[in-house]
């Protein structure tokens, strides 16, 4: 099972997918998190994206689909995946639509959790004070929800489009109140 989770800057999508991951028995696989520990171990790739990361503009599309795809590939890897962060453009999306379907896969779901953007703001700077995210800036979060709205909309019409059941799940409340949401929209009980 492929499951996707979208979500703006803020929007508990990391807290959601973790918890998914825990009762579905999804892997959860986040570039976001990927691409913070390359920056974190100062590999090669970490020291291409700290900036753009830094300043909340997405890394290049061949370099995020390279690094998704030897992931998927690894035969070690699960097959239930919950996607955390990726695809964020068309191309990432037609790409990954490719890998899965050379292994005769499809994306089953994708969940796009809906939070009003003052109530992001909010968050995100709270998470700065806990957690001290290089982007987590003022200047940076307006870069990262302009992404999100330009280009991230579009992958979900390309999912609608394509027949993928996306279900807009509203993202406010507590951790367990979207949590059940989402579990009724996917319809899946837990393991
Ligand atoms: P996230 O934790 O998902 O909010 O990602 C944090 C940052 O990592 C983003 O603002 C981008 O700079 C980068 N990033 C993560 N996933 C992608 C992706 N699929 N495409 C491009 N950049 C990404």
């Amino acid at each position: 099972m492929i499951g996707i989770i979208f979500g703006p800057p803020g929007s508990g999508k990391g807290t959601q997918a973790a918890r998914i991951e825990t009762e579905f028995r999804l892997t959860h696989l986040s570039t976001g998190d990927i691409l913070r520990s390359e920056v974190a171990r100062g590999t090669e790739i970490g020291k291409e994206v700290a900036r753009v990361m830094a300043a909340g503009d997405l890394v290049p599309d061949d370099l995020i689909i390279r690094i998704v795809q030897r992931i998927l590939r690894d035969p070690d890897g699960s097959s239930d995946v919950l996607i955390d962060g990726f695809p964020r453009t068309l191309q990432q999306a037609m790409a990954l639509d490719r890998m899965l379907a050379e292994e005769g896969h499809r994306v089953d779901f994708v969940i796009a959790l809906e939070v009003p953007e003052s109530a992001l703001v909010d968050r995100i700077l709270h998470r700065a004070a806990v957690e001290g995210r290089a982007d987590d800036t003022r200047e940076a979060i307006a870069e990262r929800m302009h992404e999100y709205h330009k280009l991230t909309a579009a992958v979900l019409d390309h999912y609608r489009k394509r027949g993928v059941r996306v279900e807009v799940v509203d993202g406010v409340g507590n951790v367990d109140e979207v949590f059940e949401r989402i579990r009724r929209a996917i319809g899946i009980s837990s393991r």
